[in-house]
C-alpha cells in the first residue's frame, strides 16, 4: 500500500532539487482514495522521467503540469509542458530505445527515459498517449488499471 498524493509531492521536491528549481510545477491530484495497491517504483519511475523530459524540453522558469487523479478503477497520469515540442512525423518513434529527435540533439539524454516507461506501463497493462506540437509543447497521459 502506498500514499499516491504523498508519493508525488515527495518526487517533485526531488525532481526540482536535480533541476535546482529551475521550472515551476504545478501538481494536483483527485481522488476518493488516496492509498492505491500498485508497484510504486515503476510509477515512481514513469512520473519522474515524464516530469525529468518536461522540463528538460522546456525553457527555465516555465511551468510544467503534473495532474493525477484516480477515477473509478483507473490512475490517470498527466505531464504537459510548453517546450520544444516533438516533430510530427518522428512520433512515431519516440518510444523507441535511444531514439532522440531532431530538435532535442543540442539537450543532453540517451534516448532511453520513453522507451522505459513504455515497459513500465505495458507490465502495469495501462496505457500511454502523447499530443505534441513543435515549439508549442507535449501532453503525456498515462492511464493504468488500478488492482483490487
Ligand atoms: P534520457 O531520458 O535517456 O535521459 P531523453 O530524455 O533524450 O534521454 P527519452 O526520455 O526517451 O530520451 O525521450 C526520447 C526523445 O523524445 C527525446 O530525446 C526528445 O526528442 C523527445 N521528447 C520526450 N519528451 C519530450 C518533451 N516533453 N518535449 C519535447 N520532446 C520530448
Ligand atoms: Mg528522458
Amino acid at each position: 500500500v502506498f500514499n499516491l498524493k504523498e508519493h508525488c509531492e515527495k518526487l517533485i521536491i526531488e525532481v526540482q532539487n536535480q533541476s535546482k528549481n529551475s521550472h515551476v510545477v504545478d501538481f494536483k491530484f483527485s481522488s476518493t482514495k488516496e492509498e492505491v495497491y500498485l508497484d510504486n517504483k515503476l510509477i515512481r519511475n514513469i512520473i519522474n522521467n515524464l516530469l525529468n523530459n518536461a522540463i528538460k524540453f522546456s525553457p527555465e522558469r516555465d511551468v510544467v503540469k503534473l495532474d493525477v487523479s484516480i477515477n473509478n478503477d483507473l490512475i490517470i497520469i498527466i505531464v504537459e509542458d510548453k517546450g520544444i515540442g516533438i516533430p510530427e512525423n518522428e512520433l512515431g518513434n519516440i518510444y523507441n530505445e535511444f531514439y532522440r529527435s531532431k530538435n532535442a540533439t543540442s539537450i543532453q539524454g540517451t534516448g532511453l527515459g520513453l522507451s522505459i516507461i513504455k515497459k513500465a506501463v505495458n507490465l502495469l497493462k495501462g496505457t500511454i498517449e502523447l499530443e505534441s506540437k513543435i515549439e508549442k509543447g507535449t501532453k503525456f497521459k498515462v492511464t493504468l488499471p488500478l488492482k483490487e
